[in-house]
């Protein structure tokens, strides 16, 4: 029987974010955007794309000065 591929998913704190875009820099599948929408501290906040797959690389995590990441898998 085939393994099962492991699902990433990233987790994007929204109102902890300072929108430095440092990790949609340095997504490489380009999982990450700068949203339109400003959080409550007035910046735009990184965000997922829908449709898109998170390798579990860990890398925004590794980048974001705030921890303002998380990645799952199921
Ligand atoms: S874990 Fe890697 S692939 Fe997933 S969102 Fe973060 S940088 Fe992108
Ligand atoms: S690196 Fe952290 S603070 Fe910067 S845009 Fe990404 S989630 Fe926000």
């Amino acid at each position: 029987m085939a393994k099962k591929k492991k699902k990433y998913q990233v987790i994007v704190n929204q109102e902890a974010c300072k929108g430095c875009n440092l990790c949609v820099e340095f997504c490489k599948p380009e999982v990450l955007r700068t949203s339109e929408n400003l959080n409550k501290m007035g910046y735009n906040y990184a965000e997922p794309v829908a449709g898109k797959d998170c390798n579990g690389c860990m890398i925004c995590t590794l980048v974001c000065p705030d921890l303002v990441l998380e990645v799952y898998y199921e």
